[in-house]
């Protein structure tokens, strides 16, 4: 661990940019950062903070792990439609870090920036079960520099509170699912120019939702903020 920090310290450009703000899109620090955090202002990569509330951080949950499986499974089958509608979505993915600037952050990557501007301006306007959403063109591009590592081989001492993505990962035969649905309905409806276009998925039936969940949230997580 302190070797993987040691290469990202100190170097020429840290001194201007937070290297954690560039490679993960967050950095503890926040606004007090000493170096600078510079939004882009155009990127394929969108950030929505502090989205995905995992019950399993709740002390008293109860729930089994089949049982928080399938709910996260929901809330990513979720996500990935609604998100898709904006463009083409080349990746999805939500942390499960519990620091405050990383807990529940998804992370959308599309093909085209236009199509990144087009969900960051549309979930703007939106509630997201509950809570209004914050939607920001991210620097992320590469996933694999901002995840943990030592996590991906469960050897991360940090835990939840480490500085680098560990994610929250949907069931694989579900991510199947939904990329194929997507490269589908692509297929047979096309977007109408370059640069912009979704598809409207029709969602799988949600037995996978536990009970608790439907009742509290209601079937459709989505709602328009008031003026
Ligand atoms: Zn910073
Ligand atoms: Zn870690």
């Amino acid at each position: 661990m302190a070797s993987h920090l040691a290469n990202i310290f100190g170097t020429e450009q840290d001194r201007v940019n937070c290297s954690f703000y560039y490679k993960i899109g967050a950095c503890r620090h926040g606004d007090r950062c000493s170096r600078k955090h510079i939004r882009p202002p155009f990127s394929q990569t969108i950030l929505l903070p502090n989205v995905y509330h995992n019950p399993a951080h709740d002390p008293v949950c109860k729930l089994t792990e089949k049982e928080l499986q399938e709910g996260f499974d929901a809330v990513y089958e979720d996500l990935y439609c609604e998100l898709a509608k904006f463009g083409h979505l080349l990746e999805l993915h939500v942390c499960d870090n519990v620091g405050d600037h990383l807990i529940g952050n998804v992370y959308a990557r599309y093909e085209w920036e236009t199509e990144a501007q087009a969900a960051v301006d549309n979930c703007n306007e939106r509630w997201y079960a509950g809570r209004p959403l914050y939607a920001e063109l991210s620097p992320v591009t590469d996933f694999r520099e901002a995840c943990c590592r030592q996590n991906e081989n469960g050897e991360c001492n940090r835990g939840g509170f480490c500085n680098f993505m560990h994610l929250r990962n949907a069931s694989p035969e579900l991510v199947r699912q939904l990329r194929h649905g997507q490269r589908l309905e692509r297929k047979l409806h096309p977007p109408q120019q370059q640069g912009g276009g979704g598809w409207e998925p029709s969602k799988r039936h949600r037995s996978a939702s536990p009970p608790a969940r439907r009742g509290r949230d209601g079937e459709d997580r989505w709602s328009r903020k008031k003026d």
